[in-house]
């Protein structure tokens, strides 16, 4: 921003706080790894994170003597998903949140997977971290993150260190493409109707968001199933446009029939009717457990000459 003539991060040995020194201050430039006295600074406080702000009534004061910062983790610069390899690196990452998942924990405020060009992994933003929702769908420069590892699968985790800016560039997500072919075997519980925080877009429990308290949800509609090819099962995520198809309901028709029933379920119930226990070819994205479908359709059932043709081998 122009308004801004510098910002960045100012340590005692209590904590490390970000300081914003407006242009309109027409103060010096701090120097990195200087020791300064700012005199008359301003508190500001943005989504629960705290700064100080420099504006023309503040004074500048160089240190001859060191000050003892706490300490702050260094970044290693900005990294590709694909090259996180390893626990215990801070990093940079852009990426774009492709999916949102709720809180298991009250630890946490939020997690999910973010991509970019090379990959997707998971992240975890802790409840300490005082760090604003990621929107699914957005784009972010995460700064100052910490790769983790969990059974051979690598996390990045958002602390209160870490930083978030939202980006406009467009970031094309890789990932990959696979196919599967089964039964659906389970619809699970928060499949069908549902409602989502305007917010954060967190499916919504009771009308409660997690994170945001009570909200007036917007609908949605969405399929949570298991797959099964006799071998493996595989989890598969079926957003709005793809159940319409399915169940040949419309969201609209959808929440009508709920609200003629006044019971959310009976569209779960519709669900579990039209697609359990029949066969289905699902491709799309394999992101973390789940499949997140692009591109479903059942499959035919065996003609009659199929089966001859199979009752042959078997003779
Ligand atoms: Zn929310």
């Amino acid at each position: 921003s122009e308004a801004i003539s510098q910002s960045g991060l100012i340590g005692d040995d209590s904590g490390v706080i970000k300081f914003v020194k407006w242009a309109k201050a027409e103060l010096p430039d701090l120097v990195e790894g200087k020791s300064y006295i700012l005199r008359n600074v301003v508190t500001d406080e943005y989504q629960g994170r705290f700064s100080v702000k420099l504006n023309r009534t503040s004074e500048i004061l160089e240190l001859d003597s060191q000050v003892q910062a706490a300490e702050v983790p260094r970044t290693s610069g900005q990294v590709k998903i694909s090259e996180i390899k390893e626990p215990g690196r801070w990093v940079d990452v852009k990426g774009k949140v492709v999916s949102l998942w709720e809180a298991n924990s009250e630890a946490i405020s939020q997690s999910g997977l973010i991509g970019d060009d090379s990959g997707v992994i998971k992240f975890v933003k802790w409840a300490k971290a005082e760090l604003p929702d990621l929107v699914e769908g957005k784009s972010y420069i995460l700064r100052n993150v910490v790769t983790d590892e969990f059974q051979e699968r690598f996390s990045i985790k958002l602390n209160r260190t870490s930083e978030i800016l939202e980006t406009d560039e467009e970031i094309e997500v890789s990932s990959q493409t696979v196919t599967f072919a089964g039964a659906i075997v389970d619809v699970q519980k928060g499949s069908g109707l549902i409602k989502r925080c305007p917010v954060c877009k967190r499916s919504l429990a009771k009308g409660i968001c997690g994170e945001h308290g009570k909200v007036e949800g917007s609908y949605d509609l969405r399929i949570k199933a298991a797959i099964d090819d006799g071998e493996k099962v595989q989890d598969i995520l079926i957003n709005r446009e793809r159940t319409e198809g399915l169940i040949d309901m419309t969201l609209d028709q959808a929440r009508e029939m709920a609200m003629e029933a006044l019971d959310h379920e009976v569209i779960l119930s519709i669900i579990e009717e039209k697609l359990v226990g029949r066969y289905y070819t699902a491709t799309g994205p394999r992101i973390d457990r789940y499949l997140l479908v692009e591109r479903i359709e059942e499959m035919p059932p065996a003609t009659l000459a199929e089966v001859e043709e199979l009752l042959k081998e078997v003779a």
